[in-house]
């Protein structure tokens, strides 16, 4: 998914980032990134793991010299774990430095790269994003604005990118729109960030989004804004909504906490239980449980405790820590459970991992009965736009009916938001529905 923030013109724009990104921490877990720049050299600093492991050393944040900085926390959907693919990617061309942070995946970087490699560039990374340096320093024309707008008319996917050079910052969002950015001011300074939670953190006011397809330049003379592409529909990605984003967040005009509140009232008036006690998976299905237990009259508790030192068990790369993880990261509040008829709210199944574990947990602490509710729409199709869920075949929902998943959950019954339901909560149009039925606005090519 990936963190992204910007900010230009601050006294120490490097500790701003810092601080942006750990409000952010949740779109990426794996590395993390910050490039600052004085006006003359560009100062360099990034690591693996959570972003206070990699800036916690004194004089580390210091060192990022300047009053603009670019940062980036990392979760791999394209490109190995290796330290050359975190991000920001910088490199120096004929017009003078460039860094950039891209938050999402480009669907056509596979064909592009072969090209390039065969006309004899070098690429330091495996990772999508490099292209668009590539695309941007062999761009015959003069100015870096006709460069950049040339270079992002040739990619195709989701972008949402934060671009530094040694006097501007530049935030774009593909014309697609599938994900976040959002312009937020600091006193004199412009800052920009995936969620509206970073400028909260750091005293931010919030300004607007982004819209699909603009170019928003932020230098000496000013905010300057530009709409350089062919227009498309606009599709932004749902489950922004339903996982991703911060339930703090302001995300396109609505809040994310009341969002997954309606989520799960409409849950409940779907698919009723006849229970005892409503509870969450903590922390995603918090909201969801608060709504469905609002609409269902039934008692909200917490039945599952969670161990806030570990980080998102699906971030993790291989299956087998995946599988330790949920047992590293919940526990069962045996008192709350015992004898009840449980409903378990989650935001969503994806591999069915999370849900046959915490039925099982549930059960073993005494419950008589265990319903889980998921308040979104069975996943069904992989996302080619950010989001880690890389093959089909992994998809539960893809190979397997609603009673298969029952059975293999052991739960007494499943129920999921249908997407008929998110819709009237969301808006029919203007959204990336493809993880749910598998309308992809943008092949990907291979
Ligand atoms: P699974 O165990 O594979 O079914 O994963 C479902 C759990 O992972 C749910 O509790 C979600 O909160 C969370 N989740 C859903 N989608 C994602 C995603 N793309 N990345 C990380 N976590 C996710």
């Amino acid at each position: 998914m990936c963190g992204i923030v910007g900010v230009f013109n601050k006294e120490e724009a490097a500790n701003y980032v810092y601080l942006g990104l750990h409000a952010l921490q949740h779109r990426g877990q794996e590395a993390a990134g910050i490039i600052s720049t004085d006006g003359e050299s560009f100062y360099v600093h990034k690591g693996r793991g959570l972003v206070n492991e990699i800036f916690n050393k004194k004089g580390i944040i210091s060192s990022l010299k300047g009053r603009l900085a670019i940062g980036h926390n990392r979760y791999s959907t394209f490109g190995d774990e290796s330290l050359a693919n975190v991000q920001p990617l910088y490199a120096h061309f004929d017009l003078g430095n460039i860094a950039i942070a891209h938050n999402g995946n480009l669907v056509n970087a596979l064909g592009i790269k072969r090209h390039l490699v065969s006309e004899g560039a070098i690429f330091n990374s495996n990772s999508d994003t490099e292209v668009i340096i590539h695309l941007i320093a062999r761009s015959k024309k003069t100015s870096f604005f006709e460069r950049l707008v040339e270079a992002l008319s040739i990619i195709k996917g989701a972008f949402s990118l934060i671009i530094m050079r040694e006097d501007e910052v530049y935030a774009v969002r593909d014309p697609w729109g599938f994900r976040p950015l959002s312009i937020g001011k600091l006193d004199d300074a412009v800052v920009f960030a995936s969620e509206t939670c970073a400028f909260d953190l750091i005293g931010a006011e919030f300004i607007r989004d982004v819209e699909p397809g603009e170019v928003v330049i932020a230098n000496r003379d000013g905010v300057h804004s530009y709409k350089p592409f062919k227009n498309r529909s606009e599709h932004k990605c749902v489950f922004e909504y339903i996982y991703f984003a911060r339930p703090d967040s302001f995300l396109w005009d609505r809040h994310v906490y009341s969002i997954r509140k309606k989520m799960g009232e409409v849950l409940a008036a779907e698919s009723p239980v006849d229970a005892d006690i409503v509870i969450p998976t903590p922390d995603s299905g918090v909201p969801a449980a608060l709504g469905f237990a609002k609409a269902s009259g039934l008692q909200f508790d917490f039945g599952l405790i969670r161990n806030h030192y570990v980080g998102r068990t699906f971030i993790e790369p291989s299956q087998s820590i995946r599988n330790f993880g949920v047992r590293l990261k919940l526990n069962t509040a045996k008192d709350v459970l015992d004898g009840k008829r449980v409903v378990v709210v989650d935001d969503s199944i994806v591999r069915g991992t999370t849900s046959r574990r915490i039925v099982k947990m549930i059960r073993s602490a005494g419950a008589k009965e265990v319903h889980l509710r998921i308040a979104s729409p069975p996943v069904m199709s992989p996302c080619f736009y950010g989001i880690d869920t890389p093959t089909k075949k992994e998809l539960i929902a893809s190979s397997h009916t609603i009673e298969e998943i029952r059975k293999y959950s052991t739960a007494e019954s499943v129920a999921y938001l249908s997407l008929e339901g998110l819709k009237s909560i969301v808006g029919e149009n203007g959204y990336c529905f493809a993880c749910f039925n598998g309308d992809y606005p943008i092949e990907f090519e291979k």
